[in-house]
């Protein structure tokens, strides 16, 4: 089941910067930091209430946060929700039609599984459901 908001990702094209500006916005005085290769991308990432920010920015020029930001600029990227039922909800959603860019869950941060769903299916937004590994 889809459960919570686990964590809003935002792109950045800097991340020291960026991790000024939330000291300066958060008072905040310690983040996460991680480099995921698979994905592409360097993080940091703090939690206001159980709902983690997690600054991103690209390792590569090819990764998509890169191609996001070289579209789009920073900004909002996703929204990850968290599940307990990773595998079923995606065969679910993609037997009602919904869009998965992995269709396989893939190794994100935290050491958790995540999937992101088309936003041209989502109406627009980008999500991302995660889930523990099991
Ligand atoms: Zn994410």
């Amino acid at each position: 089941m889809i459960n919570a908001v686990d964590h809003i990702g935002i792109a950045v094209a800097d991340l020291e910067e960026s991790m000024g500006l939330y000291k300066t916005i958060f008072g905040v005085t310690e983040f996460h930091r991680e480099k995921v290769e698979e994905q592409g991308v360097d993080i940091a990432s703090f939690t206001l209430n159980g709902v983690r920010i997690e600054l991103t920015a690209s390792l590569n020029e090819d990764s998509p946060i890169a191609s996001f930001i070289a579209k789009r600029g920073e900004g909002i990227h996703h929204i990850a929700f968290r599940t307990d039922t990773l595998t079923d909800d995606l065969q679910r959603l993609a037997s009602n039609d919904i869009r998965l860019i992995n269709s396989e869950p893939q190794l994100g941060a935290h050491d958790m599984l995540i999937s992101f769903l088309h936003p041209k299916s989502t109406g627009g937004v980008l999500m991302e459901l995660c889930s523990e590994k099991q």
